[in-house]
């Protein structure tokens, strides 16, 4: 029998900080957990919500729902001629498995250092920073598929990912339960520097090796971007808009200052936080939501607020880029 949580406060599972309650919640602790709380017919008419550390979601009120807390263990390492195959579970977090990835000296996860959140949730949007996104690193997942009713295995290609994208995020959302991720770290090892911040982090380091690529990132975004224990957010709010390069040139011709960044379709993807920051909002506060100070594409939870009331500043905030820009912004939490 599954042991479910009634009323369960999430103030302390989701990074901004919302007070909001769950009908059920229930801790998923091994595959066993999940299959016991998924059959049991006090939840039957209750949908079900997915949450690892919380650190990309907006909870905009209570949930009447049945929460499955995933916090599955596991650390597991292959290897074949060309690769190390590192298994974790679903539960792991994701910084943790960074560094002990790089401790045990098997690079290529050094970018991705210092996101918040799990190893399950890393598919669901494909989480990249500094150059690298998850994609390169994958090899495989296991989900249990709640269409079937099986245990399965998903690839890279069934992943569909793409820029903070996946099947997870369209035709099957709600389908898949993440119970564990398979990354592919490359033994044939080349650091990913083409940012320009990193490069200037490293500036003295003639070739540096993961771990110090790893501690570059962390200082860069530990300046930047402000620590959920102290100041609620979920790191970037908007995704950057992707638009085709006649708009980028028209815009550019209007904003010379414009931030935009070449894709390999030909399309160009615009700084978010630079159009947020035309529109004046860097460091304007709403009562208790705000954006954050030294970075406008984050919007931060003061304390006392609700999901609501930041999803209120966030429409603002879209509506004044679209009238200023002709451009729409898209939240990258997801909205629950
Ligand atoms: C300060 C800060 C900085 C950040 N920087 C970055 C960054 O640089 N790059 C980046 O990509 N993201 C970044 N993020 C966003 C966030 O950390 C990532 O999206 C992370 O992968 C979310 O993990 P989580 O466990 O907290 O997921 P949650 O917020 O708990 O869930 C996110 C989504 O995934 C689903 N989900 C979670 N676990 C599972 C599972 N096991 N199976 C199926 N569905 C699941 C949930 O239902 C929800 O839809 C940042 C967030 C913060 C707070």
């Amino acid at each position: 029998m599954a042991d479910f949580l009634e009323f369960y406060p999430l103030r302390t599972h989701n990074t901004f900080g919302f007070d909001a309650r769950a009908r059920l919640a229930v801790h998923i602790r091994n595959e066993s957990d999940l299959v016991s709380a998924l059959s049991d017919h006090r939840i039957d008419n209750l949908p079900i919500v997915v949450l690892g550390g919380g650190s990309n979601v907006v909870l905009t009120g209570d949930l009447d729902a049945c929460v499955l807390l995933m916090e599955i263990p596991g650390y597991d390492v292959a290897e074949d001629d060309a690769s190390w195959l590192v298994t974790a579970g679903a539960g792991e977090t994701w910084h943790g498995l960074v560094n002990r990835t790089i401790d045990e000296g098997m690079p290529g996860l050094e970018n991705l250092a210092l996101i918040p959140g799990t190893a399950g949730a890393a598919p669901i949007q494909n989480i990249g920073a500094y150059g690298v996104e998850l994609r390169e690193r994958f090899a495989r997942l296991r989900a249990y598929d709640r269409q079937s009713g099986d245990f399965v295995t998903i690839d890279l290609d069934t992943c569909a990912f793409g820029y903070r994208d996946s099947l997870f995020k369209r035709e099957g959302r709600d389908r898949y339960i993440i119970t564990a991720v398979t990354l592919r770290l490359p033994k044939a090892w080349q650091p990913v520097l083409n940012y320009g911040e990193l490069t200037r982090e490293l500036e003295g380091v003639s070739t540096p090796d993961a771990a110090q690529v790893r501690d570059a990132i962390v200082a860069i975004r530990s300046r930047k971007l402000p620590d959920p224990a102290k100041i609620g957010n979920a790191g970037s709010f908007f995704k950057n808009p992707v638009v085709d390069a006649s708009l980028r040139n028209a815009l550019l011709a209007d904003h010379p200052a414009l931030v935009s960044y070449p894709q390999p379709d030909g399309s160009y993807k615009l700084a978010a936080g630079w159009l947020i920051d035309q529109c004046g909002f860097k460091g304007v506060d709403d009562g208790p939501v705000g954006v954050y100070g030294k970075q406008a594409l984050v919007l931060v939870h003061h304390g006392g607020g609700t999901g609501a009331a930041l999803l209120a500043l966030a429409n603002r905030i879209a509506d004044a880029v679209q009238a200023h820009f002709g451009v729409r912004i898209e939240p990258e939490p997801v909205i629950l």
